[in-house]
């Protein structure tokens, strides 16, 4: 059994074969910079971080795209508001994004297209549109005309015999009662402040939905292999990139189409229109590291709908620290004598893993075939029956699991070294029976929620969470 992905396209799960052998070509929808994104949307990039750190552990050599919206209906009004420049105004939400991310331990794509940056290649796709006479202009904006592309609806399979001829909308984002012909070009008007651009189609600025197909173009070709996005992107974002791009190029724009479930809150999409959301800081601030939150995240089945609830996320703190004493007592293991055990119990824990990940990123008995090898190990260490070289071999298991994982990482890993250090200076003042000194030291680190465990290894330390 090989590699298998549910194609929104097909509504089927089919094998993955990617165009060229060996490689893979990804486009996944980023965020729009207008606020802090909340962990609705990291859902959305955490299941891309699977994706794409799985098909590494299979071998292929990933080209990730990312863009980034900085120019929209929302950045332009929100920037407006606050009477500063679009660039400036943005800046901020693309830092704190970027800070995101690396607290979610989320691997940097190759590239992060912003759109601002690319008008002259939406400008150029628009005027091919123009050209081959699937966009028109209406009141100095240049429109789709979904009735041009037959296929309109394939992706998010709609019935197109409601479809109101020649209707049109402006707004970026609509639902399906509104589906009709979109924007492309937005010509210039008072709401826009000083956000346009002066080009061959006039002043004005695109639409969003303009901005993947040329984006994805540039980076990854006409026609690559996977695209992702939230099933809110479905319709009407991905349905008019299929369009844009199809009509342009007359080729088929992707392969397989990758959509995530939402991450709710009491049954209600988490969304900002809804009030009902966290950002990642909002959690950070309560004590809980991004790491737990990426457990939280990655562990449920990505087609799945993942109810948030601050008892899911305690217990993701829980089951990290399973992990990282695990790691810990696996390194501590002296033994001499060579267990068969230990590599059957690695093979079965490979084979669960891949097997599991192979079937559309079956997470759940993927982590199953992770803890169940943790507890089988551990009993090995406790009945003193495993080797240092079983344990080498668990160890490069447990980073191979890992490189799919990215739970191993331990939050605020720059204070290691100082704990280490004050470790050192107490068992110096030990040895020189300076106790006070000693205790003082426990006592502090204590303070700040390091457990101290003198083991005959020597002194172990581990955060209390
Ligand atoms: P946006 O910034 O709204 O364009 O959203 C960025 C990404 O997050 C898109 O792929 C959305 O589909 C996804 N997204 C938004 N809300 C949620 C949610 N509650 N759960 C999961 N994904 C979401
Ligand atoms: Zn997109």
């Amino acid at each position: 059994m090989g590699l298998k992905f549910f194609n929104t396209l097909t509504r089927k799960k089919e094998d993955f074969v990617p165009i060229a052998e060996g490689e893979v070509k990804l486009y996944t929808c980023g965020p729009t910079v207008y606020d802090y994104a909340h962990i609705g949307n990291f859902r959305a990039y955490m299941f891309e971080d699977l994706l794409k750190r799985y098909l590494v552990y299979k071998g292929y050599k990933v080209t990730h795209v990312m863009n980034l919206t900085d120019v929209d209906d929302k950045t332009i009004k929100a920037s407006n508001e606050q009477k500063i420049s679009l660039a400036e105004y943005t800046e901020k939400y693309k830092k704190a994004f970027f800070e995101d991310i690396d607290a979610l331990n989320i691997d940097r794509a190759d590239v992060y297209p912003a759109a601002t940056e690319h008008i002259d290649e939406m400008v150029e796709l628009v005027k091919k549109l123009l050209d081959k006479g699937y966009a028109y202009r209406a009141n100095g904006d240049i429109y789709y005309k979904i009735s041009k592309f037959p296929e309109y609806g394939k992706l998010s399979h709609m019935d197109m015999s409601k479809l109101k001829s020649g209707a049109r909308i402006s707004s970026d984002e609509y639902d399906k009662e509104a589906v009709s012909d979109f924007a492309l070009w937005k010509a210039w008007d008072e709401d826009d402040g000083d956000v346009f651009w002066e080009t061959e189609l006039g002043k004005g600025r695109p639409g969003w939905h303009i901005e993947c197909s040329a984006m994805s173009s540039k980076y990854l070709g006409d026609h690559f292999d996977i695209h992702c996005g939230g099933v809110d992107n479905i319709f009407p974002h991905h349905e008019n990139e299929i369009a844009q791009s199809e009509a342009a190029n007359d080729e088929k724009f992707v392969n397989y189409w990758l959509h995530n479930e939402h991450l709710i809150v009491e049954g209600r999409k988490m969304s900002k229109s809804f009030g009902n959301f966290y950002t990642l800081r909002d959690l950070m601030e309560k004590g809980y590291p991004g790491i737990a939150v990426r457990y939280l995240l990655l562990s449920t089945h990505y087609r799945m709908q993942l109810n948030f609830t601050m008892d899911g996320l305690e217990a993701a703190k829980g089951a990290l620290e399973r992990l990282w004493d695990f790691k810990g007592r696996v390194n501590d293991v002296t033994g001499t004598r060579d267990n068969p055990e230990a590599s059957e119990l690695i093979e079965k824990a490979k084979k669960q893993f891949t097997e599991s990940l192979d079937d559309d990123l079956n997470i759940s008995p993927a982590m199953a075939a992770v803890f169940d090898f943790v507890r089988d190990i551990n009993r090995l260490i406790s009945e003193g029956n495993i080797s240092q070289n079983d344990a080498q071999k668990v160890l490069e298991t447990i980073d191979g699991f890992d490189s799919v994982l990215g739970l191993m990482k331990r939050p605020e890993s720059d204070v290691d070294s100082e704990i280490e250090e004050l470790i050192q200076k107490r068992n110096d003042a030990r040895k020189s029976k300076d106790f006070a000194t000693a205790d003082r030291i426990r006592d502090d680190l204590f303070e700040r929620g390091i457990v101290l465990e003198d083991t005959p290894q020597g002194t172990k330390w581990k955060k209390k969470l």
